[in-house]
């Protein structure tokens, strides 16, 4: 960045300090100097994700929320410097971003939790945009050190809506209505329909179950045109993996339901059963499992495989454990793009890291290198949320959501779990 645009940046970026400040707040910011605060990373091993490489010796100056510089220790120091970390022996990695959680009233404490864990960024499923959409709005406000947030509005077929997660997500709203809970038909008004989700906030519709193969077809066509990316469970009941990838979806969640391309049949209510799957009948291999995966390859189609949620139960369908590992192991090997996404962002032990660090061992364990493992919770996520200029790299003019590793993930991805550090916004949030 050359000095006159930088100057530019930092006033701009006052200017909107400015702005957010809250009546509240006023008072205590009036006497503070309105400029962005510079925090420097002293000689720390910078980690390129995309390269799958690692610099060392490297000063990394952050202004205000973004990545100012990346350079070496010889570099002109800014002139004030408010913040100072000492990177020696540290690795810092963009921050890990997990693609599939919920959000609920009442996860104030579990955000920040998640983001002192090392998670700058969320994409939310399913749930009540009113509470997303707060969670996001007090995020972009500086009143809760959380993850970016970003969210979808789910879809599906009328009569799956006795689930009762949906009911305490619609209240207020008849069962069905929510914009971001609807129920679907052949004979909705698809282009209302859509623009109802994306006017909840959502960026991303998410198809869930009970929609067939042309409705499935209509919507994402819709959502694409209204600029939704959208989210389908692997089967939607009766829609089928191949059918959806064919319709245009950009994300397949939940690697288990994939299986269902190999069923002899498919009722709309087999999605109530949707995780016992036919793992026996339809193998791995199976040709209706490499078609499908070949088709994904072809189109870009994401896989998101939220293997934890799965196998991390004490009990799970007959085979699925294997099945799962090795779909994940074979989508990679055909390079379709990897996604991170727990289904459940923390536990509740106040203690506990976020759960993308579990979801990373398991991606390690179906065959993904560490570093591909890293890459699914980074740059993967950061171009499949359309924010691939914004974030996923330490590079000038980048969001500075970083976190300082004790040990290099490109190593062993356990290396994830040794945070000294957490940057988000280009503020450090845990008290060393
Ligand atoms: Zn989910």
């Amino acid at each position: 960045m050359r000095p006159s645009t930088a100057v530019a940046t930092l006033l701009l970026s006052a200017s909107l300090a400015g702005l957010a400040a809250t009546s509240s707040l006023s008072a205590q910011r009036a006497a503070a100097p309105r400029r962005a605060p510079v925090t420097v990373i002293e000689d720390v091993q910078v980690v390129d994700v995309q390269g799958q490489t690692v610099t060392p010796n490297r000063r990394v100056i952050l202004r205000g929320d973004s990545i100012f510089s990346v350079g070496t220790l010889g570099d002109r120091m800014p002139d004030t410097v408010d913040v100072r970390i000492d990177g020696r022996g540290g690795f810092l990695i963009p921050g890990l971003v997990d693609h599939h959680v919920h959000l609920t009233p009442g996860m104030t404490r579990a955000l920040v939790q998640a983001a002192r864990g090392g998670v700058t960024m969320v994409n939310a499923m399913a749930g009540d945009n009113r509470t997303a959409g707060e969670y996001a709005r007090a995020v972009l406000a500086g009143e809760l050190m959380g993850p970016e947030i970003a969210y979808a509005s789910v879809m599906a077929g009328p009569d799956f809506f006795v689930d009762p997660r949906f009911r305490g997500a619609s209240l207020g709203f008849a069962f069905g209505t929510a914009p971001w809970a609807q129920a679907v038909t052949a004979s909705t008004d698809i282009v209302r329909a859509v623009s109802a989700a994306r006017g909840s906030g959502a960026e991303a519709l998410k198809l869930y179950a009970m929609i067939d193969s042309a409705l499935a077809a209509r919507l994402i066509v819709e959502a694409h045109q209204q600029g939704m990316r959208v989210i389908a469970h692997g089967t939607v009941f009766p829609a089928r993996p191949l059918q959806l990838v064919g319709g245009g979806v950009d994300v397949l969640t939940h690697v288990p339901y994939l299986s269902w391309q190999g069923a002899a049949s498919i009722k709309p209510e087999d999605s109530f059963n949707r995780a016992n799957g036919p793992y026996e009948q339809v193998p791995a291999d199976a040709p209706a499992i490499e078609r499908l995966l070949q088709a994904m390859r072809a189109r870009g189609t994401y896989l998101e495989p939220t293997l934890e949620v799965f196998l991390g139960r004490p009990t799970t369908a007959t085979g699925m454990r294997e099945w799962s590992l090795a779909v994940t192991r074979r989508a990679l090997a055909l390079g379709i793009p990897i996604l991170a996404g727990t289904d459940g962002m923390i536990g509740n032990d106040a203690e506990a890291l976020p759960n993308i660090h579990k979801e990373l061992v398991r991606l390690v364990e179906a065959g993904l290198s560490p570093g591909a493992a890293l890459a699914s919770a980074t740059i993967v996520p950061a171009r499949a949320m359309g924010r691939s200029r914004t974030h996923g790299a330490i590079a000038p003019g980048r969001v500075a959501d970083l976190v300082l590793l004790d040990a290099n993930p490109l190593v062993d991805i356990t290396a994830t779990t040794r945070i000294r550090q957490v940057f988000l916004k280009g503020r450090a949030v845990r008290t060393p």
